[in-house]
């Protein structure tokens, strides 16, 4: 349904050097691309924002229906001075509250033994967002609305060159057909995703000056390799994608656990090491949240040997865990949702802020090119904008 182009390297390479660089697309709307598109659209660029996802915000991922948990990211800390003037104006808000739990180390000598545990004072304050994770994303998206393009449930699956030598993006999105199906089915998420598999339209939006990927970096591979014509082999060749084949994001299962009555566990939070579980967290104990809603992580070890298991298999593994670390059983389970996260934590990141091909106008941003977490994601999106600002002017 859409034309193709072909292009030479040296097209590509001067290809914005007659163009007003001004126009920019910014892939993925997680932390990363909505800082990085905002600091954008504020130096006058126009910006299009696109991301797969239902809401922004990638893995600062909360479920939206009751029962809420956060199931992506849990907390975040500050170090950063640019990070703490943004956290204060969202403390101003009531977008994020600090969460003042009760922490603890789980450790096991050796698989399969009794876990040990002892409290733990975090060295920084950790904060939440309220009433969910996801609160201050979907803030800076809203933001970002009254400057920008802020385009959902849009997957990008190619990258052209349009006719004016700009870059072009190709991708699905839900059909009216399945909108409306998604409407008459209510709030059901599952209905939801099944209907947009049997419906899909495509878009096309083009006239890019610059792309922005805000994607984990095997993802932004597969996008580049899939590219139109002559530019996987022109944008494989640049420094910068060397260095986006060099991070792998490790996956991470997150299991979501109602309970009818109050779990045996005299903490809030709890990091667990030498065992399938990394991480166990009440959830209702954050600020503005109630019930006995509990999230487990999945070791990175644990989920990789287990990555294609079915989610009710690696729902019971990690419930056994957890009894064997309350060394008690556990209450009747009144709700449970496992969510398989294939691209959760950067174990090598760059730490080189962003990228930027300045040649091909394609740059990378994300936790992964910083660090591996929510902060980095924000310096990573900021870094990424600073580039561009320098590079079209
Ligand atoms: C289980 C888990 C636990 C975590 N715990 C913590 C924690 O406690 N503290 C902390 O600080 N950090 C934590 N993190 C890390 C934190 O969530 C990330 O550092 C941060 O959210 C990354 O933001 P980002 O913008 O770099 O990427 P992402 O949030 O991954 O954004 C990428 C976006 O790209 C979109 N996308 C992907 N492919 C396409 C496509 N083809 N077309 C269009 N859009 C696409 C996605 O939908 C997504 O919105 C955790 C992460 C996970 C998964």
């Amino acid at each position: 349904m859409f034309m193709r182009y072909s292009l030479s390297t040296a097209k590509l390479s001067t290809m914005n050097k007659k163009k007003k660089t001004n126009k920019v697309a910014v892939v993925g709307a997680g932390l990363s691309g909505l800082v990085c598109a905002q600091a954008l659209a504020d130096k006058g660029f126009e910006v299009v924002v696109v991301d797969k996802g239902r809401q922004p915000g990638g893995r600062l991922a909360s479920r939206e229906r009751d029962p809420g948990f956060d199931y992506g990211a849990q907390y975040f800390t500050v170090s950063d001075l640019r990070f703490r003037e943004v956290v204060d104006g969202w403390l101003e808000k009531g977008l994020v509250l600090p969460w003042n739990g009760r922490f603890a180390i789980a450790e096991q000598e050796r698989v399969g033994e009794d876990y040990s545990l002892s409290p733990s004072s975090p060295r920084k304050q950790r904060y939440v967002g309220v009433p969910k994770m996801n609160a201050f994303a979907l803030a800076l998206s809203c933001e970002l609305a009254k400057s920008a393009t802020v385009l959902t449930q849009h997957r990008v699956t190619r990258l052209e060159i349009d006719s004016d030598s700009c870059y072009r993006i190709l991708g699905e999105k839900p059909g009216d057909s399945s909108l409306e199906q998604v409407q008459s089915q209510g709030e059901s998420q599952e209905g939801a995703e099944s209907s947009q598999e049997s419906a899909l339209d495509c878009f096309g939006l083009n006239g890019f000056n610059y792309v922005v990927l805000n994607l984990p970096p095997l993802q932004v591979a597969a996008l580049i390799a899939t590219a139109g014509g002559a530019l996987p082999a022109i944008l494989q060749a640049s420094k910068c994608f060397e260095s986006v084949d060099q991070v792998e994001l490790s996956p991470c299962f997150a299991l979501m656990v109602q309970f009818a009555q109050p779990l045996a566990l005299e903490f809030d939070g709890i990091k667990v090491s030498n065992s399938a579980l990394a991480w166990v967290a009440s959830d209702s104990s954050k600020p503005g949240r109630t019930g006995e809603n509990w999230v487990l992580h999945a070791s990175p070890e644990w989920s990789h040997l287990h990555l294609e298991d079915s989610l009710p298999d690696v729902s019971a593994a990690l419930l056994t865990e957890l009894g064997l670390l309350t060394r008690q059983d556990l209450p009747p389970v009144t709700f449970s949702k496992c969510h398989r996260w294939r691209y959760a934590l950067a174990p090598n990141p760059l730490a080189v802020g962003s990228l930027l091909d300045s040649a091909n106008k394609i740059g990378y941003c994300g936790d992964w090119c910083q660090g591996n977490n929510i902060e980095a994601a924000f310096l990573s999106g900021r870094h990424m904008a600073e580039l561009i600002v320098r590079d079209a002017s």
